[in-house]
C-alpha cells in the first residue's frame, strides 16, 4: 500500500472514441488507486469522440464521484486534450496516462512512491513496447536520437506521456499556452527534479491507435520547431554547400571555355540536372521557412486552445 506524502491525487485521461477499451481500463485504474491510501480523482477528457465513450463515463459519473468528465466541443488531439485535464485538475500531484492499457494503471503507485521521495516530475520510461509496428519503432527511436541533440536540456529515451508531474511542474506548464504542443517536450523544458520508473509497454487492449504513422511524424515535426529553430540552420547549410559547388562549376566551365574555345556546344544534360536539383532544393528551404511562418501565425492569433462543451462532477469553478 502507497500512503499519499499529502494533499490528493488528480488523474487525467485523455480518450477518442474508447469505449471498447474504457470499462476495463476503469476497473484498472480503481483497483490501483485504491492501492493508494489518500484521496483521488479520475479526470477523464473526451476528445471529441462519437462512439458513445463520453455517454459510458457520464454513466459511470453517476456511481462514483471520483469520476470527472470534460467534453471538449470537438476533437483538438491528444496533446491538447492532455493540457485541458491538466487545467482542471486540483490534485497536488497530477498523472497522465492513456486509456488503451498501453500505460499500466499498476504503475501509478510507483510513480506515487518516487513523488513521496520528493522528485517533481516522475517519467514512466517503457523497457519494451509490445504491439507497435517496427516502423512506429524505428521512427520513434530516430525521431529521439535528433530531438535530443537539437535541446539544450535532458529529455529522457522512450518516456511517452505517461508521467506524475508535481502541483509545482503543472502550474508552470499551464503557463505556457503555446498551440503547437510537445508535451513530454515541455515538461522536460519546465525543469524540476526528475526521475524515472522503468515499465513494460502493453500492446492496445482494445480498438485501434488514433496516432497512425504520419500523425507521429507531425507530432515529431511539432515537436522539433516548437523547440528549435535548427530547421532553418540546415538549409542554410546546404544553400551554402550547392552555392560553393556553384562556384566550382563556374571555374571549371570558364577554364574550359579558355582551353578550348570551339568545342564547348553541349552540357544540357548538366543544366537540366542543376535546375531540377536547385529547384528542389529551394522548394524544400521555402517549405521548411513557411512552416515556422505558419507556426508564427498561429501563434499570433492567440486563439484558446480548445472549448468545452460540458463538464461533470467538477465542484470548484472551471479555470480561467
Ligand atoms: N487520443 C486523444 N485524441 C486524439 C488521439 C488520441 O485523446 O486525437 C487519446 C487516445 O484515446 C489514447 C491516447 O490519446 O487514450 C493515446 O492514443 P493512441 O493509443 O491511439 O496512440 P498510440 O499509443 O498508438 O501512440
Ligand atoms: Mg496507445
Amino acid at each position: 500500500m502507497t500512503t499519499l506524502k499529502k494533499g490528493f491525487l488528480s488523474v487525467v485521461i485523455p480518450f477518442l472514441n474508447e469505449a471498447e477499451v474504457l470499462p476495463i481500463f476503469y476497473k484498472k485504474l480503481s483497483d490501483s488507486l485504491k492501492d493508494i491510501s489518500g484521496e483521488s480523482e479520475m479526470i477523464f477528457v473526451d476528445d471529441g469522440s462519437s462512439d458513445g465513450s463520453a455517454r459510458w463515463v457520464a454513466d459511470k459519473a453517476r456511481e462514483d464521484k471520483n469520476i470527472k468528465l470534460i467534453k471538449l466541443s470537438r476533437n483538438f488531439g491528444h496533446q491538447i486534450a492532455i493540457t485541458a485535464g491538466m487545467d482542471y485538475a486540483h490534485g497536488d500531484a497530477v498523472v497522465i496516462i492513456d486509456a488503451d492499457l498501453q500505460d499500466p494503471p499498476e504503475v501509478i503507485p510507483l510513480l506515487v512512491e518516487k513523488w513521496n521521495e520528493g522528485f517533481e516530475v516522475v517519467y514512466a520510461v517503457r523497457e519494451q513496447r509490445a504491439g507497435e509496428t517496427w516502423l512506429k519503432k524505428a521512427f520513434a527511436a530516430l525521431f529521439y536520437q535528433i530531438f535530443r541533440r537539437l535541446v539544450d536540456f535532458e529529455v529522457p529515451i522512450n518516456a511517452g506521456d505517461f508521467r506524475l508531474l508535481d502541483r509545482k511542474a503543472v502550474e508552470a506548464l499551464k503557463n505556457v499556452r503555446e498551440r503547437h504542443r510537445f508535451m513530454r517536450g515541455l515538461t522536460s523544458w519546465v525543469g524540476f527534479s526528475h526521475c524515472a520508473v522503468s515499465y513494460k509497454r502493453e500492446p492496445r487492449k482494445a480498438g485501434t491507435t488514433k496516432y497512425p504513422v504520419w500523425k507521429s511524424f507531425i507530432l515529431a515535426w511539432d515537436a522539433i520547431t516548437s523547440f528549435s529553430s535548427s530547421p532553418l540552420m540546415w538549409v542554410t547549410g546546404l544553400g551554402i554547400i550547392i552555392a560553393c559547388l556553384g562556384v566550382l562549376e563556374a571555374i571549371s566551365i570558364v577554364i574550359n571555355k579558355l582551353r578550348n574555345p570551339e568545342g564547348m556546344v553541349s552540357g544540357w544534360v548538366t543544366v537540366m540536372v542543376s535546375v531540377l536539383i536547385l529547384g528542389g532544393i529551394q522548394l524544400i528551404s521555402l517549405g521548411i521557412i513557411g512552416q515556422y511562418i505558419g507556426r508564427i501565425f498561429d501563434e499570433a492569433k492567440k486563439r484558446p486552445l480548445y472549448f468545452v462543451s460540458e463538464t461533470i462532477g467538477f465542484d470548484k469553478p472551471d479555470p480561467v
